[in-house]
């Protein structure tokens, strides 16, 4: 299982970057699968939306990040596995270091596959049910063209009763330390400047 990690740590200086160099988890079946959306101000703004299974963290990078308008379909770029602690990254990246930027916990809690996670996630295909601070109920993750890392996933909100119109990424506060990205980034020796760059909304147009 650690194998999942490889590309992770093969991208990063744990020298020089405070992240978590990670192992894969042994978390027992029974315990409660945990989500986090990580808003990243790399040399592009993105959400990082990672879900947990077998051990690591799959995740994909949303250039425009969620939205709750079941009519807005986001793509969401398959990337690396991480490790489950990494989850808990509310800091910086030094510049020069892979994603170098300010690293915000935008939303996080548990999360539940509506089918069996393991053909679904291999079908392409994920309905899943949120328990976060932000994003809540029912999604769907579904991959648009071949499989593997890189794979290109629409990330899509089911109707239910958390549906809404309403631009959940104007909500700009950390979900786990209530801070700004300026904050974040003043805190650990970033960019302030460039983290208050992310204020400005991107997701004014469609998808
Ligand atoms: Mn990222």
């Amino acid at each position: 299982m650690a194998g999942k990690l490889t590309d992770y740590r093969a991208k990063r200086n744990f020298v020089a970057t405070s992240e978590p160099k990670g192992k894969a988890s042994s978390r027992k079946s029974e315990k409660k699968l945990i989500f986090v959306v990580q808003k990243h101000q790399a040399s592009h703004l993105h959400y990082d939306f990672r879900l947990e299974w077998d051990g690591t963290l799959v995740s994909w990078a949303v250039p425009k990040g969620p939205s709750l308008n079941p009519a807005v379909k986001r793509l969401a770029m398959q990337v690396e596995d991480h490790p489950s602690n990494y989850a808990s990254f509310d800091g910086v990246i030094p510049q020069r270091n892979y994603g170098g930027g300010t690293v915000m916990v935008w939303d996080y809690g548990t999360w539940e596959p509506e089918n069996d996670a393991a053909d679904s996630l291999e079908r392409g295909e994920l309905k899943f049910t949120l328990h976060g601070k932000k994003l809540r109920d029912s999604w769907v993750l579904v991959r648009t063209g071949k499989a593997g890392t890189r794979s290109k996933w629409l990330l899509i909100k089911h109707r239910d009763d958390s549906a809404t119109e309403e631009e959940i990424t104007e909500k700009t506060k950390s979900a786990l330390s209530r801070r700004s990205m300026a904050s974040i980034a003043a805190a650990n020796g970033g960019d302030v400047e460039r983290a208050r760059e992310s204020l400005i909304f991107l997701n004014t147009s469609a998808a």
